[in-house]
């Protein structure tokens, strides 16, 4: 995958000839014609793993990502209205990058917050830092038992702390009222034109509400949605099959496959590992399901011809997807195209390499993970596994195709962001790139943004490449990126324009 300077010609939304033309990119219809000099041009980017609603509603919630200690949270709430009914949701602290790096506590929010609910959102979403009024009002006490697959951070006597971890969120996360359906689709629309404004004409969009489906065929119906949805349902609880879906077909919005939960995350010792945490020698983390239980899950969602997504982060709870995998597909009881996706396959253990290729299945993973995590992952695995963590190049060696997203809200959905991480593995302030032999060529990280994302929602057969008959999806950027020679060329890359169906939806000012 190479960014090209041409002249393409686009016919009813495809792509209908591409000539290669030093010095410029002119796209051009029968009625209109864009010239951008010294431009060069792509497919558009793909994000592979995004939450369009979360990141809408987060854009219209106070957001911590950027404290540097709890107090600063506070602080940063100190004026802020409730925005879910009668209670105050934000999002994003990361006691990691905190000094010092310490869970924060219920006591730092009652005193601004002595009655009004605050639930605060950890920025991997794995994790709830709440006041005592929420506490109160969701019946958590000292003689509250941690739940199966979760639980409630105490003090020496059992009393809860005010954070609350995976399971344990649930009696909270209960209680906050849904956002209205007027808050939903404006959620869906800033998300989806944020993405627009980085290059991101198609989002597979994971862990989707039955309840929202309905929103998103209403704006693509209307011709509102800018950008194409590839759309994976909720079935941890089996909700696609309580609400009696089934996967559609659609230009702008489809829904494809049903998302599960194998474990947790690595930063609130969620992750399911193989061995012992190496900073908490007492904790493996957490396998949501028994290998038994989640086989049924997935075969029922098999069978009704959804795709299917689970994520998996420790080196455990891949090895119990890829073990899954790879029996369903000896059984030969999968469709020709139906898909099998491993959402971030964080940690692989090295004999679980083969068997994932075997399967079949796609590595969805998201890069600038790898930077935010990477001293935090090295606490938590230690010196050995280390090697094991974000292993792209091992991945592809082995012939796993690589789709590449954010995770947006938890990371910014910018693209330029991630191919900077896959090819430099660069975390900021560090001398050294971070394991650099898993590196990826420019290519390969274009590719994963673009063809192989599409590979990984069954669209690569219109989508990803310049060619004739594609969608004329693409993305015009300022420079060659193929010669870019750092991470910071890489995020200065302007994006000029960007092309949806054949119509510019976005344009840079200037
Ligand atoms: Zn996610």
């Amino acid at each position: 995958m190479q960014p090209q300077q041409a002249l393409i010609r686009l016919h009813r939304g495809r792509i209908a000839e591409v000539v290669p033309r030093a010095g410029e990119v002119r796209i051009c219809t029968e009625a209109w014609e864009h010239v951008y000099p010294e431009a060069w041009v792509l497919p558009g980017f793909v994000d592979a793993h995004g939450h369009l609603v979360h990141l809408g509603l987060e854009l219209q919630q106070p957001r911590l990502h950027h404290c540097r200690s709890a107090q600063e949270c506070v602080e940063a709430l100190r004026t802020v209205q409730p925005n879910r009914g009668e209670w105050l949701v934000a999002s994003g602290w990361n006691h990691e990058h905190w000094e010092p790096p310490q869970l924060p506590t219920a006591a730092l929010l009652d005193e601004l917050f002595p009655d009004l609910p605050v639930v605060l959102r950890r920025v991997d979403g794995h994790a709830l830092w709440v006041n005592s009024a929420a506490l109160r009002r969701a019946g958590i006490s000292a003689s509250t038992p941690d739940p199966p697959g979760g639980w409630i951070v105490r003090t020496r006597s059992g009393a809860p702390t005010g954070v609350l971890v995976d399971a344990a969120m649930e009696p909270v996360l209960r209680l906050i009222p849904e956002p209205t359906p007027e808050q939903l689709r404006q959620a869906i629309l800033q998300a989806a034109s944020l993405c627009l404004q980085y290059g991101i004409t198609e989002v597979h969009d994971m862990d989707v509400a039955p309840e929202w489906v309905p929103l998103f065929h209403e704006l693509a119906e209307a011709g509102q949605l800018p950008i194409r949805v590839q759309s994976y349902v909720r079935g941890q609880r089996g909700e696609w099959d309580a609400a009696g879906l089934l996967p559609t077909v659609g230009e702008f919005f489809r829904l494809r496959g049903v998302k599960f939960y194998a474990d947790g995350a690595l930063g609130s010792y969620g992750a399911a590992l193989l061995e012992p945490y190496a900073d908490r020698p007492e904790h493996r983390g957490l396998l949501l399901w028994e290998p038994g239980q989640l086989e049924r899950a997935v075969r029922r969602a098999v069978e009704a011809g959804w795709h299917i997504a689970i994520h998996a982060i420790g080196d455990a709870a891949n090895r119990m997807v890829v073990q899954l995998y790879w029996k369903l597909r000896q059984e030969g009881i999968l469709a020709e195209r139906q898909l099998l996706r491993v959402e971030h396959a964080q940690v692989v253990h090295p004999e679980d390499l083969e068997p994932f290729a075997e399967s079949g299945a796609i590595a969805s993973v998201q890069p600038i993970h790898c930077l935010s995590d990477a001293a935090m992952a090295q606490k938590r695995l230690g010196t050995e596994r280390t090697a094991w963590a974000y292993r792209w190049r091992s991945l592809l060696q082995v012939g796993i195709p690589l789709a590449a997203g954010s995770d947006f809200p938890i990371e910014s959905p910018d693209p330029r962001l991630g191919i900077a991480a896959f090819c430099f593995r660069q975390p900021p302030h560090w001398e050294h790139p971070w394991h650099p032999e898993e590196c990826l060529e420019m290519s390969q990280a274009l590719q994963a943004y673009t063809i192989w994302a599409h590979l990984a929602a069954d669209t690569d057969e219109r989508r990803g490449l310049l060619l004739p008959g594609y969608d004329a999806d693409l993305v015009v950027v300022d420079r060659n990126l193929a010669a870019a020679q750092s991470p910071e060329e890489i995020a200065a890359t302007r994006i000029l324009a960007v092309y949806v169906a054949g119509i510019r939806r976005f344009a840079a000012i200037g």
